[in-house]
């Protein structure tokens, strides 16, 4: 008997991971990415001839799956859990920000301000059941409750800062999602944070995966863009340019707006229900500097006039001569799909960029900058409102036969690299199940 035919669309970690296990499983597996290298977000370009991500990368300790997902591949002991310094800018300087010290002394936020802060976060600490806060904004339960400064300083900017006009919107589960995670990630003192980074970027994780699902017989193509899947005759045809395929199933590992786009067979009540989730794009503008920054591994930005949200500066975190004495400094900037700035050539962004950045440290010199580059992500994160589970996609779409394994599915948490595996293990359960076994 031949084995039936699995397709995947995405090659990023959540497809490779569900490509390894299938393939692990005896299935024909198909993976096809769009891109002319597999691997999504996590993907990884040279600096000084050592890979970096494109997007600035780091696992809390709670991310488990991860880890496990990295011991399969022997590479647990090439994380390391390493402090990292935040920083918070606001009222035009940058205040030590993260530890129960730096609280005492951020005058923004007063003594009240501070007091809110500390209730505010305790109590959602203390929940383990989220259901209840999923009728709530973020925004209103921190307004109704009386912790308004801590809205007003910090919470309220730096959602701002992510979600654009959309802050209003982000739901309390978000935030009670952050805040669970982070402290979570305390170290053993409980007075600062630790968090993970595979030594050679997490490009080895994606490599590493990638290698065995191959060797297990998935056939990986890259630079095929899915254009089109539709049922036909029980099974599915699968069209990228240049041809199309037939499978008798079919995984999407995309983003939900695409893949409304690629299946016209999904059912019109779905389309309408999954079609009011919603997410942001990320650009990630990143400096290789001659001399440090600033001393924060994170800067959180406050400041809403800033055309960004964050400065991350990965080479206050890792060893500092990693990249042969390079510094590194991430520039986080989410936009919503409309924004123009997202289509904005790269000289033009970095008129916007490096004012900014000599705002928030007027000490910076163009002058220090090796080299620049600015990488966009397309639907990077998603925007979770209140009520979230009602437009959830399950795994199994209404299509027999056609699985949804997106970052939009990740609930209560939040995107990581965390969930994407423990997505793509889903997701290859969830076939296996169906496939008899
Ligand atoms: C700025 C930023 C910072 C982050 N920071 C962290 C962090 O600190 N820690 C952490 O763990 N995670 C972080 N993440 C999140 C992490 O990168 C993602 O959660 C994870 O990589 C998602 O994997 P995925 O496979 O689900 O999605 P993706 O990586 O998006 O993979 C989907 C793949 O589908 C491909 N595709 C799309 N359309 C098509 C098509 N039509 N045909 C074929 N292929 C298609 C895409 O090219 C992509 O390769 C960050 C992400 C961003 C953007």
């Amino acid at each position: 008997m031949t084995q039936p035919r699995i397709g995947i669309i995405g090659g990023g970690l959540c497809g490779l991971v569900a490509a390894d296990l299938l393939a692990g499983r005896g299935h024909r597996v198909t993976v096809f990415e769009k891109y002319p290298e597999a691997g999504g977000l996590v993907g990884v370009f040279d600096v000084n001839g050592v890979p970096l991500e494109r997007f600035y990368h780091h696992l809390f300790t709670s991310d488990v799956d991860y880890v496990d997902f990295a011991r399969e591949f022997g590479l647990d002991g090439d994380i390391e859990w390493l402090p990292s310094k935040m920083g918070f800018y606001t009222e035009n300087r940058l205040w030590d920000f993260g530890t129960p010290l730096s609280l005492l002394k951020f005058h923004p936020l007063g003594l009240l301000g501070r007091l809110e802060f500390v209730l505010s976060t305790l109590k959602l600490r203390q929940r383990s059941d989220w259901k209840p806060l999923e009728s709530q904004t973020a925004a209103g339960w921190l307004r109704d409750n009386g912790y308004g400064r801590a809205l007003d300083t910090v919470w309220g900017p730096l959602l701002f800062q992510k979600y654009g006009r959309r802050d209003v919107d982000i739901g309390l589960v978000w935030l009670w999602g952050k805040i669970a995670l982070r402290t979570r990630s305390r170290d053993k003192t409980g007075l600062g944070e630790r968090v993970g980074y595979m030594k050679g970027s997490f490009g080895r994780g994606i490599a590493a995966v990638l290698e065995r699902a191959k060797a297990r017989g998935a056939d990986v193509r890259t630079a095929k863009p899915v254009r089109l899947v539709k049922t036909a005759n029980g099974a599915f045809e699968v069209e990228f340019p240049g041809g199309k395929e037939t499978f008798d199933k079919v995984l999407s590992t995309v983003a939900i707006p695409e893949l409304l786009r690629l299946a016209p067979d999904l059912p019109a009540e779905t389309r309408a229900l999954w079609g009011q989730i919603s997410y942001c794009h990320a650009l990630c503008p990143v400096l290789e500097l001659s001399r440090p920054y600033s001393d924060y591994y994170w800067i959180n930005i406050g400041d809403r006039s800033l055309p960004f949200g964050g400065l991350i500066e990965h080479t206050n975190y890792v060893p500092k001569d990693t990249y042969g004495g390079r510094r590194v400094l991430y520039i986080s900037n989410y936009v919503l799909p409309d924004d123009p700035r997202f289509r904005l050539p790269d000289d033009e962004l970095w008129k916007i960029y490096l004012p900014a950045l000599k705002k928030v440290n007027p000490a910076f010199d163009e002058s220090w900058v090796l080299a620049k580059h600015i990488f966009r992500g397309e639907y990077a994160q998603p925007i979770v409102g209140r009520d979230y589970s009602r437009l959830l996609p399950p795994l199994r779409t209404p299509v027999p036969g056609l699985y949804s394994a997106a970052m939009a599915q990740i609930y209560p948490e939040d995107r990581g690299q965390n969930y994407a595996v423990r997505l793509g293990r889903q997701a290859a359960a969830a076939l296996l199940e169906d496939l008899g076994g």
